[in-house]
């Protein structure tokens, strides 16, 4: 008999991933389309659910064929009902959107809507670093700060889904303010957007120490690469991690995980986890440290649809 087939949707602000994974969780089809083609005057959910009848198509399968739907989306999810009740961001037409109800009425296939980063958790949980693991808590660093919590082997979702928005954990009480509406949350010291954000201003008051390609498109890759020697970039760098290690120390100490897994563009650098240990582990109480490992994720791009897949497969 055929393994079961499922189609995991990873939606994110710019795009939407596509995959058809059997339980195994092998991807057998996949494809990507944009969403913000025309600055979501076509609401996302819409784009979402045309293009998903003709993924399905190309892939060589009828809906009869798929046995359930997974949905990892951004924003605030309400898990429950399947539904956008908020978003961090400004994207328009996208919060309100109803997906489960949507998906449901339209192709009668059991679905599940979850929030990306709670998703790319389970992902890790299911096939990437976190495999064999119980108690973890996921990060990810890139233009934000987003997270997961996975308590005795299951995400942690709180009430309606909302849980796990680590990056408004607040640090600096009477910091910068966020688009969330407070001031000082662990975003807007800890993503790599901000660390570009503080590398440009420190370029601007002294040019001549930094490289000349830092002057346009700077990434969190182009300063890692510089990095080694230029003492104002290490300590820009040294300051960015110190504020990252902030957020995760609070984590340890409330939930007591085995394993932290640090995601995003930057958590391939070696010497980035390895800064980044050192100074949790300083900080920490002795007893949290004890069996506790920091490492990069696994999965990249992936860990979001594959997530979506396997929250599904527990939840039948
Ligand atoms: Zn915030």
């Amino acid at each position: 008999m055929m393994n079961k087939v499922y189609l995991g949707i990873d939606i994110g602000g710019t795009a939407a991933k596509f995959g058809l994974v059997d339980e195994d969780s092998n991807i057998l089809h996949r494809d990507e389309f944009s969403v913000s083609f025309d600055g979501y005057e076509t609401p996302i959910l819409k784009t979402v659910l045309e293009k998903t009848e003709y993924f399905v198509a190309s892939g060589g399968l009828s809906f009869r064929d798929i046995s359930g739907i997974g949905v990892s989306a951004t924003g605030q999810i309400d898990s429950v009902n399947g539904e956008v009740i908020g978003s961090a961001g400004h994207i328009k037409n996208w919060v309100g959107s109803k997906i489960k109800e949507s998906f449901e009425k339209k192709y009668s296939i059991k679905t599940i809507v979850i929030n990306d980063a709670n998703s790319a958790a389970l992902g890790e949980k299911w096939i990437g670093a976190g495999k064999g693991y119980k108690d973890i808590v996921a990060v990810t660093i890139g233009t934000g700060v987003g997270g997961g919590i996975i308590v005795d082997d299951r995400i942690l979702l709180g009430k309606k889904g909302l849980a796990g928005e680590i990056g408004h954990i607040v640090i600096h009480g009477s910091g910068e303010s966020c688009s969330c509406g407070n001031t000082g949350c662990l975003e807007k010291y800890a993503s790599t957007t901000a660390l570009v954000r503080k590398v440009s201003a420190l370029q601007k008051e002294n040019p001549s120490a930094f490289p000349k390609e830092f002057e346009e498109n700077l990434n969190g890759r182009k300063i890692f690469d510089a990095l080694k020697g230029n003492s104002l970039l290490e300590k820009a760098v040294d300051n960015w991690v110190d504020d990252i290690s902030l957020g995760i120390i609070s984590l340890v100490h409330i939930f007591n995980p085995e394993l932290v897994i640090i995601g995003g563009g930057v958590s391939g650098r070696k010497e980035f986890i390895e800064a980044l240990s050192k100074r949790v582990n300083e900080k920490i109480m002795p007893r949290f440290l004890e069996g506790l490992e920091i490492v990069p994720a696994k999965l990249g791009n992936d860990a979001g649809l594959i997530g979506a897949i396997y929250y599904l497969i527990e939840n039948k």
